[in-house]
């Protein structure tokens, strides 16, 4: 069985979802996964911040223009009155049960149960319009079998179990359809696997069922060699290996969430990255094997920031550095990059929610120093350490800009280097040019 994962802009309108249906109708097996419509997630995203702020009145109008959004998606999808106004009551449903949030007391619960609508929407007007054309499908609702464990972890054994007693009601079905994104926390309550985290599922999901392939559809044809906004010659790459894929897909390269990487990694499936738009294209396939030497692409991060800690007491001192990490521990905020001289250290975080209580904490231990608006470049391709010359010729590239931190050694496949995020065009400009 294969897992196909669709993602917001492959069904972000009623033509593109017919365009998908039509794409899976192979007689394959497989499970479909579902993101919320394009635009969906941001929106429901906006309603929720109202709410939270007890602006209900404009939570009130963002509500109205999606709903509208969605009467004329179903008008667009489907062609009995039966159908159509089955798709006009869902969305009356879902819409008022989101009006029924309008309430005194919002908390984290109550937006992540409107979070999920999108996505919940999106999968029941797909499986209607199959069912309407005649495509034998099942719908087989996330939220019965995605959970996460109190580390905000999938519970890989629970989901294996639930997905699997899910899948055993149907034996002739061919098609299952369910949710990407969303799942339920170790209380039972909804919850989500953070924003783009429908790749997330599909290789959570694939895992489960130890699949023959994993496939994740988009709106461009794989990976590139480079960011096109700002390279030229920027090519799709047909293989890349589960590394290479993690640290591009880490450090910027927007097409696949990094998380997803993983489980397809510990299964060993392949990982299979398709255009919707089009379907003929090759795409990337990613694998256990790498193909090709030398720097296959570039990827940047932008939004870091950069921490520098020093401190006379970290000089022959051991546990400084324990302590440093246990501070972004206690904010539950996950390191990118680190840097150590005898007296300094220094470090990247992409999420600054926490940043004051971090700074506030780590000056016990010495001088804090904090540098916003940096940018992670970084070269991938398979062994590049292990080969010699690619420092020295990534240097030379960069030899105009101002390097602020470089990690070289953490992995065989990546070289990251911080720069200031207004250098960014021109270093992944002649970066590329070692391609
Ligand atoms: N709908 C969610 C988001 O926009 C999840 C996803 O599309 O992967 O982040």
């Amino acid at each position: 069985m294969k897992v196909l994962k669709f993602g917001g802009t492959s069904i972000g309108t009623a033509d593109r979802m017919k365009n998908v249906a039509s794409l899976i109708n192979n007689g394959e097996e497989k499970i479909v996964i579902l993101s919320a419509m394009s635009g969906t997630t941001n929106m429901l995203y906006k309603i929720s911040e109202e709410l939270e702020n007890k602006e209900s009145q404009n939570a009130n109008k963002f509500v109205d223009q999606l709903e509208e959004n969605y009467r004329k998606v179903v008008q667009e999808l489907f062609t009995s009155p039966e159908f159509n106004n089955r798709g006009l009551e869902l969305i009356k449903y879902h819409f008022n049960y989101i009006r029924s949030f309008m309430i005194d007391i919002f908390t984290i619960k109550e937006k992540r149960t409107i979070l999920a609508q999108g996505e919940l929407i999106s999968s029941v007007l797909f499986y209607n319009y199959l069912l309407e054309n005649n495509m034998e499908s099942k719908l087989i609702p996330a939220l019965n079998f995605m959970r996460i464990d109190n580390n905000l972890e999938p519970d890989n054994y629970y989901i294996k179990e639930n997905l699997n007693r899910e899948l055993k009601q149907y034996p002739d079905c061919k098609t299952f359809i369910t949710q990407g994104y969303i799942c339920r926390n170790m209380f039972g309550e909804i919850e989500n696997l953070k924003r783009g985290g429908s790749d997330y599922s599909a290789s959570i999901i694939g895992r489960a069922i130890n699949a023959e392939e994993i496939q994740i559809w988009t709106d461009v044809s794989g990976f590139y060699s480079g960011d096109p906004r700002y390279v030229n010659n920027a090519k799709p790459l047909p293989r890349l290996s589960f590394d290479e894929a993690a640290e591009l897909a880490y450090f910027g390269a927007k097409i696949l969430h990094p998380s997803s990487v993983l489980p397809a990694k510990l299964a060993n499936i392949q990982v299979r990255l398709k255009n919707t738009l089009k379907p003929g294209d090759p795409g990337t396939l990613i694998t256990s094997k790498s193909f090709g030497k030398g720097i296959k692409a570039t990827a940047a991060k932008d939004g870091i920031t950069a921490i520098k800690i020093k401190s006379g007491r970290m000089l022959l001192a051991y546990g400084f550095i324990r302590k440093v990490f246990e501070v972004f521990e206690r904010y539950k905020t996950s390191i990118d990059m680190t840097t150590t001289s005898e007296i300094a250290v220094s470090i990247t975080i992409d999420d600054k929610t926490y940043l004051k209580g971090i700074v506030n904490d780590l000056q016990l231990y010495g001088n804090v120093e904090v540098n916003e608006n940096m940018t992670i470049v970084c070269v991938v391709g398979d062994n590049i350490l292990e080969q010699k010359g690619y420092i020295n010729k990534v240097f030379d590239a960069l030899e105009n800009f101002s390097i602020r931190m470089i990690s070289y050694g953490g992995s065989r496949h990546n070289i990251s280097i911080l720069i200031n995020s207004e250098d960014k065009k021109e270093a992944l400009i002649a970066l590329n040019n070692l391609i």
